[in-house]
This record gives structure tokens, sequence and C-alpha cells, in this order.
């Protein structure tokens, strides 16, 4: 048998996919996996003896492009450059950036000026999902020409007033999305709600941020998720329910996927570890996001969601803001500023708290972080597994590290982070995507623009 020379050679790791894990060796070449096991030797070689080898982390959840608000161009702290660096130190080769419109662009012009963005400056590959805010007579044509281009997503926000005004509209829209293959990720909570509960809290002088949650209260979510799942239903599409935080918003979702539709759950990392308990304290304002953290049974309904199945992903959100942006004084529950930089923290912690503290198997993990977002975004199996014919992306896992988290010393501009001396116990060595080490021990490397925005296939289902 004749032994090939491959670009590089992963030695002795314990590989996990989301269905199974061996200690087995993997080749390289050209950025894509061409051998499990067997002889093979490498230009270069990696010895991953004690470690994991992982499959890189999917997030398909980012914000890193500016939110376009009419005229308004409103930054986040971290944009393609920073987040995609803090992507490669946590793990993730993948990022799936929401991607805002300005007024009047077409879905498939926003989708492209993003994209140059990212193509500039991004150090992992990328896909940028469309927010579809007017949809029109041309929303068709715009989500059939998106299927056509591989840009198999687009993300509806509930939480905004106008989505009731024009709801036949985004019926309409969600109706061509399932038809064309696209995935609708949903931002449920229920803008009537939120802005009723909003006027009566300052009506009572409760302006304060500790008043958060209850300016977006967990009827708003639940009564969101029902009616896109009954919207859903409809119309036969499936939609990804992004970030959901409460025991009964996932009692709905589950009960739709029980009936047989296509109703996928994300969670984020902050609803798993922090409660709305968070909201008395004097960093309360660190914890704004949209829905707001809320009860201990929440949290102990999405870890057991996330174990079982009910609960698909787990994306970070990631829209970070500096520590003096968060803790503004000026800031009341009608100007919050919602988001946290997650990036480089989301595989480590979830890693630490569910793997080792026995709440998530290895591969519900892989599952979870990987897996299932590179399934439902149309990128399986290019991505989210390995196998031969995967690009190479990969992390070289060390379970046993222990890294204390400092905000300051991350890639994120943000300088903080909500884990801030946490000892987080497994972290990775080296990242790799495909087949390039973007990421070793400490120190990112690659430049901005190596990233490629990734041409997709349909929606597939779980
Ligand atoms: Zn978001």
């Amino acid at each position: 048998m004749t032994v090939t020379e491959l670009d590089l050679v992963v030695r002795n790791g314990l590989v996990v996919t989301g269905s199974g894990e061996s200690v087995t060796d993997i080749g390289v070449r050209d950025g894509v996996i061409v051998q499990l096991g067997g002889s093979m030797t490498g230009a270069r070689e990696i010895d991953a003896t004690g470690r994991l080898v992982l499959p890189g982390g999917v997030d398909m959840h980012v914000h890193l492009s500016p939110v376009e608000v009419g005229e308004e161009t409103m930054p986040w702290a971290d944009d393609f450059v920073s987040g995609s660096r803090a992507a490669a130190a946590g793990g993730v080769t993948t990022i799936g950036n929401i991607g805002f419109g300005k007024p009047g662009e077409r879905l498939v012009d926003l989708v492209q000026r993003v994209g140059a963005d990212g193509s500039r400056d991004s150090l992992v590959d990328f896909v940028v999902h469309p927010v579809l805010m007017e949809p029109d007579e041309g929303t068709a044509a715009d989500i059939e020409r998106l299927a056509e281009l591989g840009h198999t997503s687009v993300k509806i926000f509930m939480s905004i007033g106008d989505f009731d005004v024009k709801l036949p509209a985004f019926v309409n829209a969600l109706d061509s999305a399932g038809k064309h293959g696209l995935l609708s990720m949903v931002h449920c909570e229920d803008a009537c709600v939120i802005e009723h509960a909003t006027a009566g809290l300052l009506a009572e002088g409760h302006k304060e941020l500790q008043y958060y949650p209850d300016s977006h209260p967990e009827l708003s979510e639940r009564m969101a998720v029902n009616r896109i799942v009954a919207i859903a239903e409809a119309t036969g599409a499936p939609i990804y329910i992004v970030h959901l935080g409460s025991a009964a918003a996932l009692t709905e979702a589950r009960a739709a996927r029980a009936r047989g539709q296509r109703v996928y759950v994300e969670t984020r990392p902050i609803y798993l570890y922090f409660t709305e308990e968070r909201f008395a304290g004097e960093d309360g304002p660190l914890f704004v996001g949209n829905p707001p953290l809320r009860g201990a049974g929440d949290q102990a309904a999405l870890w057991a969601g996330l174990a079982a199945g009910h609960v698909d992903t787990c994306c970070t959100d990631h829209a970070a803001w500096t520590l003096e942006d968060k803790l503004d004084p000026e800031l009341t529950i009608a100007t919050a500023r919602p988001g946290m930089s997650e990036l480089e923290t989301l595989i480590p912690v979830l890693y630490s708290e569910g793997v080792r503290k026995g709440r998530l198997t290895l591969q519900r993990f892989v599952e979870v972080t990987s897996t299932n977002a590179a399934k439902l975004f149309g990128l399986f199996p290019q991505k989210g597994t390995i196998a031969v014919g995967s690009d190479a992306d990969l992390v070289i896992w060390d379970p046993d590290a222990h890294r204390p988290i400092v905000g300051a010393e991350g890639m994120s501009r943000s300088g903080y982070s909500l884990y801030e001396g946490w000892d987080v116990v497994g972290a990775p060595a080296q990242t790799i995507s495909r087949g390039e080490v973007v990421y070793s021990d400490g120190h990112v490397q690659g430049e901005p623009g190596r990233g490629r925005m990734l041409r997709r296939g349909p929606t597939r289902d779980l």
C-alpha cells in the first residue's frame, strides 16, 4: 500500500462527532478531510494524544454588522475582524451573521453587501442571514433568488411593531421561504405585550433596568411562539426559534414538533447560566438581552431540553457592547442595550458546565454546538462533522485545561466577559479552519479575509 503525503495529519485524538467517537487519525489535503484512519504522513502533523478532536463549532447567530435603523447606523463593539477572531479562539469555525438592510435595499443586495464585508474581514467561514423588515410584492422573487444563490435563511422579528401591521405579507414570505428550502429564523416576542408592559412600568416610575424582565414578560415570548407555530403550520414552512428562553415557550415548540411540524429551537448561553435575580445586582444591566433572563425552572427546562433533543442548538446571539455602553446610567427599560459578547466562551463554558457536570453527553454537546446547526442551515456535511469529504474544520480540544476567563484578554472588543473569573475546564488547544491552524494556545493566527462566504443547500431536517 502506498502512503501518500498529506498537507496535515492529526494523530491519536479521540474524534467525536454527533454519531460516535473513536481514536482515529485524520488526513487533510487542500482543506478537506481525505482520509480517516490507516497509514498516512503529513507535511504538518499535530499530535492529539489525550485530546478530543471535535468538528469546528457552527454558531449561526452572531451580530458583527451594524444595525440599520432608518437612516441611522448603529455599530456593535465587534465587527467581522474582531468577532471572527473571537470565534477562532473559542473553537467556532463557521458563523452566521445577521444582516440588516438599509432603507429600500433588497434582500439579495443586502446579503451581497454584508457578504463583501465578511469576505474582506472574516478569519473564519461565514453565512449571512438577511433580516426581512419590509415584505412586499417583490419578496417572493427575492427569496427565490436567495435560494438560487445558496443563501438559504432569512430572519424575522416579531418583536418589532411592524410585524403585526404587515402580517399578511410576512405570512406570504414565510410560505415562500418554506417552498424554496429556506429556514426562517424568528425572534419570538410580542411587540404589543412589550409596549404595554413597558408603558405601564414607566407610568409607575419604574424605568430602571432592574425592571427589565417585567417590561418583556414571559407571556410575550409564549404568545409569539404560539402564533408563529400556527403560522408555520398554516404555511408548512420550517421555522427556527432563535434564543428561546422560557419553559412555557419550549412547551409550545415541543408540542408543535410532536405534531410533526418542523419547528426547531435555539437557546443561548445566558439562559443556561444566569437567572433573573441578576437584575437586582449592581451589574444587572450587563445581563440585558432579549428575551430577558427568567427563573430557575426555565433554566432547568432548557438544560433538560438541550440534553433530550427538544432544544436543537446553543448559539450565541453574540452582540457585543463595551462595559461603559452596557452600564450607562442613562439607560432605561425603554432604551436598554440588549446583547453581550459570547463567541469566545460559548463552547468552553458549555463543555465545562454541560459535559463536565454530566448534563450533556459529548455527542450531544457536538450536536448542539456544531452538527445540528450545520444541518438546519444547509451546510452539512461540508460543515458540522468529521468525515471524508468534509471541510477540515477541527478543534483540538484539551479536556483538562483550566483557563480562568479574563474578558480584557479576549479577542472581542467588548473588553469584559459575563464569565469573568470563572474557572472553566476544557478549552481549544488549536482551532483549524479548512486545514489551516487559525488559533493555537492563546494566539489567533491567519489574516482577516481568509474566511469565505459559504454557498448553502436547502435546510435539512434533524
Ligand atoms: Zn440576535
